[in-house]
């Protein structure tokens, strides 16, 4: 009391100082400023950080509820706690919580003190993880269950009703004040993507949701948590434990150990992977959180602020690890003898909470029998196909396994990244006329020859769109000495000659320059060269028995007859080689729409392309006229001052260009009714533009390998949608 009496002096006081006003008597006019308080913390940077992270809108405003208090720090008999009717790091259907005797809520969630578990189980559970033995535990550390088996009762059948009521998982907050169980608010719980699929798959197979709404609980964005990475069980079988704290948030995570929020964002944005390790976490430290690969605290429970917002960001997070001690100061942690120091990397395994020392490698996720369940039911409703972009067998064979059905976009110039395909495209480029490019053509044919042969065997029994070379010229030819003598040497030209080629081929506007079709166009012979090594492929395979089922693509057309004059090329090309061969295959030839005069000229341009498919990026890029390499210096202004509301390169806009994909499907299908129309710029993955491309009445979406489970659960909600 006597303590309490000089911190209310002190407050008083520090009030004073602040506010230049005495602490109000009044109960109202305090009410009111704790109102205000409310209000205006909605106002501040951490809780504008957080309505973004959380998705909520600006406009929305907020409410100040006034309860009466009750007290969970009444002695023995009161206790405070917060509970889940479900698991909501992995969705198991088990009622789970952490609780404090003679406690407030804040003691819960700041981590300050490590609270005790709500059910036996969940107890038992942590003790294994945590080293205690079931008698420490019984005597130390019970659960609510054993320790208040009445009050355990009430809450259970409680979580149970909220649970069936609102037919989702909950997430409760409890208070108990001298024996008596008060509820403190209920709400539809965060969760992780995992739990998020075995929630919504649970909830299905329990009769309480029906198949659309399992498929509309699930958010597709969130399905990028189950496709990260987890440790290589072998690499783990050679990893050093350190120890090991409580499972808070799953996956893996490997990284240098930063302790401040402020190095996190420095080292991230010099590319450095970085694991985030705190004594406990607050608030301050959420941007660092946001660009850490993992976060570990050495105190603070599963609810802990630390646990929360991680799984919220589908971050791995490891929690509660006593063993740590960290000194800031030194910027290093010492974990039962080991001395780590800030930048040494460690790794962390979000899911079994085990902490190891330096870096452990990682592989591919390994998707569940829900996942696949759930993937499986999207199918059952969705209009739209989801493909894939990809230039590598490898990709081709993720993306598969992740359910595309077809390539929508073989980018052909990512082929010449690597050793000698370099040395001959660079060739090809620096010749001086046609006959030194047919030379150095022939070099990359059997190169190109083998890499189609090899996608097109991955994606055997689907379309695979070629597109044909599409690079802006410089970025492929040499600008440093050593290179560009290298090349010299190769062609046994001058060094000056090399020079004079680079310099010629400089351009301003790259992006708008010699490249797409004006290659094609200019260069016929690469066009020739392509069409030969993608049909010479597919009728390889087609001896071997395998089906294949090429498109090959022409891109950045803007008036027919740039097109119509590379179909002649290709079809020409084709002719001669089935000729040669005595064999042919049925193949397609289209255009990429990513230009905005081809998207207003598509009706002339359907009557010779076979396809359409949309290149976003470009078509972005040309309608809005921001060049897509240099938007990041005046991005983050516009989205500021909310002349943007997203990045456009990012989701696409449904006002502006995403009518010119809805102008140019109308227009190429009044000449062409049964003209294949999809996308494959970046928006082919995102959820919101996967559902305008639906409503449009896109044929496909093509995206990256690890967003095709996304595209195709949003393809399923956008015609549940329609449905509804
Ligand atoms: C596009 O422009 O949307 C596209 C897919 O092509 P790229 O990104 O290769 O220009
Ligand atoms: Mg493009």
């Amino acid at each position: 009391v006597e303590d309490l009496k000089e911190l209310v002096k002190k407050f008083k006081a520090a009030v004073k100082a602040q506010t230049g006003k005495d602490f109000p008597a009044c109960a109202y006019e305090q009410l009111w400023g704790a109102v205000c308080a409310v209000f205006n913390s909605w106002m501040n940077e951490r809780a504008i950080l957080y309505r973004k992270m959380e998705g909520i809108p600006d406009e929305w405003g907020t409410a100040v509820s006034v309860q009466a208090m009750v007290f969970g720090n009444m002695g023995e008999t009161s206790a405070t706690g917060v509970c889940f009717s479900r698991d909501a790091a992995t969705g198991e259907d088990l009622f789970n919580g952490e609780y404090l005797i003679n406690a407030q809520g804040e003691d819960v969630v700041a981590g300050i003190r490590t609270p005790q578990q709500i059910t036996k189980v969940g107890s038992q559970r942590w003790a294994e993880l945590a080293g205690v033995s079931e008698e420490e535990r019984v005597s130390k550390y019970p659960s609510m269950e054993e320790a208040m088996p009445e009050i355990y009762k009430e809450l259970d059948a409680l979580q149970t009703k909220l649970e069936n009521h609102y037919k989702d998982m909950q997430d409760m907050e409890f208070t108990v004040q001298e024996g008596k169980l008060w509820f403190l608010q209920t709400r539809n719980g965060k969760r992780t993507g995992a739990a998020m699929v075995k929630i919504a798959m649970d909830l299905l197979r329990q009769g309480m949701i029906d198949e659309k709404t399992a498929l509309l609980r699930c958010e597709p964005n969130k399905l990028d948590e189950l496709l990260h990475p987890i440790f290589d069980t072998k690499a783990l079988k050679q990893a050093q434990t350190l120890t090991r704290g409580l499972p808070a948030s799953p996956g893996a995570a490997c990284g240098q150990i930063v302790f401040f929020a402020d190095d996190a964002a420095e080292w991230h944005a010099a590319g450095k992977k970085i694991v985030m390790v705190r004594i406990e976490t607050s608030p301050e430290d959420l941007a660092g959180m946001a660009v850490a690969e993992g976060i570990l605290t050495a105190r603070g429970g599963m609810t802990s602020h630390a646990a929360v917002v991680a799984r919220g960001m589908g971050k791995c997070c490891v929690s509660g690890a006593g063993a740590l001690n960290i000194d800031y100061k030194a910027r290093t942690v010492e974990i039962d003898g080991v001395l780590l120091k800030e930048g040494d990397y460690i790794s962390l395994n979000g899911s079994t909470g085990q902490v190891y020392n330096g870096k452990v490698e990682t592989k591919a996720a390994e998707l569940s029998g829900d996942f696949a369940e759930l993937m499986n039911l999207a199918d059952k409703y969705t209009q739209l196909q989801v493909r894939t972009n990809a230039d590598t067998p490898h990709d081709a064979e993720v993306a598969r396994n992740f359910g595309a059905v077809g390539i929508g976009l073989c980018r052909t110039e990512h082929m010449f990244f690597e050793g000698e395909k370099i040395k001959a495209m660079r060739e090809m480029i620096l010749a001086e006329d046609a006959e030194g490019r047919r030379k150095a053509l022939s070099k990359i044919l059997p190169y190109q020859q083998a890499d189609f042969k090899g996608i097109f065997k991955a994606m055997a029994g689907f379309p695979v769109t070629v597109r044909l070379l599409d690079p802006p010229l410089h970025e492929f030819v040499p600008h440093d000495l050593k290179g560009q003598q290298e090349m010299a040497d190769a062609m046994g030209v001058s060094l000056q000659y090399i020079q004079q080629r680079v310099e010629s081929l400089c351009e301003h506007n790259p992006m708008l320059g010699h490249r797409g079709c004006r290659l094609g166009n200019t260069y016929p012979e690469i066009t020739q060269m392509q069409t030969r090594a993608i049909l010479g492929a597919a009728l390889e395979l087609k001896k071997e028995g395998v089906e294949t089922h090429p498109e090959i693509m022409v891109p950045l057309t803007g008036i027919l007859y740039e097109f119509k004059q590379q179909e002649d090329v290709i079809r020409g090309e084709a002719a001669k080689l089935f000729e040669e061969v005595g064999d042919s295959i049925d193949f397609k030839v289209g255009t990429m729409i990513e230009i905005p005069r081809a998207a207003l000229t598509a009706n002339r341009i359907a009557s010779s392309a076979e396809f359409f498919s949309f290149g976003t990026n470009d078509l972005t890029q040309m309608t809005f006229g921001y060049s897509r390499d240099d938007i990041a210096s005046f991005l983050p202004i516009y989205l500021e001052k909310k002349i943007l509301k997203v990045d456009p390169f990012q989701v696409l806009d449904q006002n502006g260009v995403g009518q010119l994909v809805r102008m140019a499907t109308e227009k190429g299908r009044a000449i062409r009714p049964d003209l294949k129309c999809g996308i494959c710029g970046e928006h082919g993955g995102e959820p919101s533009s996967v559902k305008f491309c639906h409503k449009v009445g896109l044929n496909y979406v093509s995206c990256s390998p690890f967003r095709v489970p996304i595209a195709r659960l949003a393809a399923a909600q956008a015609a549940i949608e329609d449905l509804n």
